[in-house]
């Protein structure tokens, strides 16, 4: 069933634990992703990044198909949701087309500009019975990781986020607590600021979001999704588990290299859900 993000993420912050919100690229990645939330039982917040439309992986209509399409068919609920949009026309195509949740990400710019844009995208988003979320602060990339302290991440302040939140009336915040996007440099797992991702969770009304959870080691993923994270993004961690799946079979036909890339992607999303939900 499709729904948007507001009850799923409400019922995880008063209780405490994390939902998977997995981006998919395709059709298998998507139908792998639902098959194990139905496995389950549990919703998934399933995403699209505007990003792999730029790629040429898909396009938002293939996408809204894709998801409508799964989403329709399963008993448990499904968000659709539109991650890291960067331009309101995109993300009105997208809610037009049946995305339920859209995240606009104007993190780069002022903060008065990312609270006029965010507040825009909700009044119009709200309209339509869309959810929104939006970024505080900024995660940066994996590559440019470093250390905590030398990264190209901005930390998200309590300060800023309840001011954005109480200004924008956005459903849920991503936070920047020290993770990055994409795989780290070196291997290197990330030092996450625990106190601070306390702080913010008893000040900020709104359910939190993680960024650049893969890669980013389970014990610090227990911690954030039981500290105060509703909402996990991830995505490059099933490209890993998909070779990591491949490697171990080594496929001898291209449908077995997909079959085992799916299983791959399926033991990681399961995985997910094990630390964020245990
Ligand atoms: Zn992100």
């Amino acid at each position: 069933m499709l729904v948007n993000s507001k009850q799923i993420l409400e019922d995880a912050k008063a209780n405490g634990y994390g939902v998977p919100a997995p981006d998919f690229f395709d059709l298998d990645s998507a139908r792998c992703f639902v098959e194990v939330a139905e496995e389950l039982r549990r919703p998934i917040i399933l995403s699209f990044a505007q990003v792999h439309c730029g790629m040429g992986l898909l396009s938002l209509e293939e996408a809204a198909w894709i998801g409508r399409h799964f989403a329709r068919k399963t008993q448990v609920p499904i968000v659709l949701h539109l991650d890291h949009g960067t331009d309101e026309a995109f993300l009105k195509e997208a809610i037009d087309l049946g995305f339920t949740s859209v995240m606009l990400d104007a993190s780069m710019q002022s903060f008065e500009e990312n609270v006029e844009r965010t507040g825009a995208m909700v009044e119009y988003a709200h309209a339509r019975g869309v959810t929104v979320e939006a970024e505080i602060g900024h995660v940066g990339t994996g590559a440019n990781y470093d250390s905590y302290e030398n990264s190209d991440s901005v930390y998200t302040t309590v300060e800023e986020a309840v001011a954005f939140v109480r200004q924008t009336g956005v459903d849920s915040l991503a936070v920047s607590i020290g993770t990055a996007h994409g795989a780290y440099k070196n291997a290197r797992q990330p030092v996450l600021n625990f106190q601070r991702l306390h702080e913010l969770g008893k000040a900020v009304p709104v359910p939190l979001v993680l960024h650049g959870s893969s890669g980013s080691g389970e014990e610090n993923l227990r911690r954030c999704a039981a500290e105060g994270i509703a909402k996990v993004n991830v995505l490059t961690d099933f490209f890993v588990g998909a070779m990591a799946e491949i490697e171990k079979v080594g496929p001898a036909t291209y449908l077995e290299l997909k079959a085992a890339a799916d299983a791959g992607m399926k033991n990681m999303l399961r995985r997910c859900f094990a630390i964020y939900q245990p």
